[in-house]
């Protein structure tokens, strides 16, 4: 068996070594609950505080002032982004779970945002679906055709977890703010691959996790303005426990001194990581195209992450194409981490309203900060033997 090359880094990305020094370092040295008040309780506390303020400045939250900006800190994306759906913005009593009300969510969201937006029509709030084009980007326009006076959210995610393909958010905040309904977007797989500026961007909510940028599973955040775009939200928390707080439970002090690691090994090595990436992913595409004719690059002319390409084999069958992969020694996946060893066809490239053999035969290949060029090369080589192998040759 040839060494395993591991291409699926928007599942999941291996814990940089220096962010699980950090993690085991702060487990050991910080024992106390956060919420204590004894000293070792403050110290807890005050470690805490630090990687949040790290998290928030690297993320362009504001930090100070009446309208600071507020970080929640979450088990991961999923959580985040089931939070951000049960806004509640107090001055305009638009509550986004009272019966009757309406939300706009967008058509290739990943499914810890499809899902509460299945949930909230089953609760009587009326749901649209914002249409995206077969470039995989959402239509602004078609967005905006669909917000009413009683919209109460929108959800449209900075880029998409299957396509890679970014999505116009800053559009479609300019849209929503003209007629003040707030924007919460999934920037889950952009955060640590993209520079991010919260305040920049000007969305109410936004969703992140650690574990897709090489830090730990297991905590995420969401970051919430806190000014009129935000200010007067309340954000049920999911769980019961104390009154008052954000998100009750002790507060992993460990995981967010992780995270704040991750987001600054990102932060220090952007620019480099960045460009390696996007070349690398280049690099990639031309060979497989090459090797391949019937190969298409799913949203290929569009604006993309550096690190994503989903690439339809047509005429092959996805579910076969992973798992003669996977013995080949690659790891990679068919469409989101939640849907792969499932048979069902991405909903996103359904969404996307693109040919029967493209979505029956599209992968997902997805690099790392740690991806290397001979592991690129290696891994062309095996997919097109692969693909050669199963058309017959
Ligand atoms: N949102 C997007 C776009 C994702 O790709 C993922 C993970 O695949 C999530 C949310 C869920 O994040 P987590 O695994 O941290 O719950």
């Amino acid at each position: 068996m040839p060494a395993a090359i591991y291409l699926d880094h928007n599942a999941t990305t291996p814990v940089l070594p220096s962010v699980a020094d950090v993690v085991r370092d702060v487990m050991l040295s910080v024992h106390a609950n956060p919420g204590s008040q004894h000293a070792a309780g403050r110290t807890a506390r005050r470690r805490l505080n630090e990687s949040r303020d790290e998290i928030m400045r690297i993320l362009g939250g504001k930090m100070v002032g009446m309208d600071a900006d507020r970080l929640i800190l979450t088990s991961g994306g999923t959580e985040s982004n089931n939070v951000a759906l049960r806004y509640k913005g107090r001055r305009q009593n638009a509550e986004v779970r009272k019966p009757g009300g309406h939300v706009v969510i967008s058509s290739i969201e990943h499914p810890s945002v499809t899902a509460v937006g299945q949930l909230l029509e089953t609760e009587g709030v009326e749901v649209s679906w914002a249409p995206v084009g077969d470039d995989g980007i959402v239509d602004a326009r078609a967005l905006e055709k669909l917000l009413r006076i009683d919209t109460r959210l929108v959800s449209v995610m900075l880029a998409n977890n299957e396509t890679g393909v970014l999505q116009p958010v800053e559009e479609i905040v300019r849209i929503c703010t003209a007629m003040g309904i707030p924007v919460h977007t999934d920037a889950t797989q952009v955060v640590g691959k993209l520079p991010v500026d919260f305040r920049q961007l000007g969305v109410t909510m936004l969703t992140f996790t650690a574990h897709k940028v090489h830090g730990p599973v297991g905590i995420g955040g969401l970051l919430v303005r806190g000014d009129a775009a935000g200010g007067d939200a309340a954000l049920p928390s999911l769980l019961a426990g104390q009154e008052g707080v954000d998100r009750p439970g002790t507060a992993a002090v460990a995981l967010a001194a992780g995270m704040h690691a991750a987001l600054q090994s990102w932060n220090d090595e952007q620019h480099e990581r960045r460009v390696r990436m996007t070349e690398l992913r280049q690099r990639l595409e031309a060979k497989l195209l090459a090797a391949d004719p019937q190969a298409v690059i799913i949203g290929q002319d569009s604006p993309r992450l550096p690190h994503t390409t989903n690439i339809a084999f047509a005429g092959l069958d996805r579910q076969a194409l992973v798992m003669a992969l996977d013995r080949a020694g690659i790891a990679c996946s068919t469409g989101s981490a939640c849907a792969s060893g499932s048979s069902e066809p991405s909903p996103v490239l359904l969404a996307m309203g693109l040919p029967e053999e493209i979505v029956a035969g599209s992968i997902r290949l997805s690099l790392g900060a740690g991806t290397t060029e001979s592991e690129i090369d290696d891994a062309a080589g095996r997919i097109a033997e692969v693909c050669g192998r199963m058309r017959g040759g």
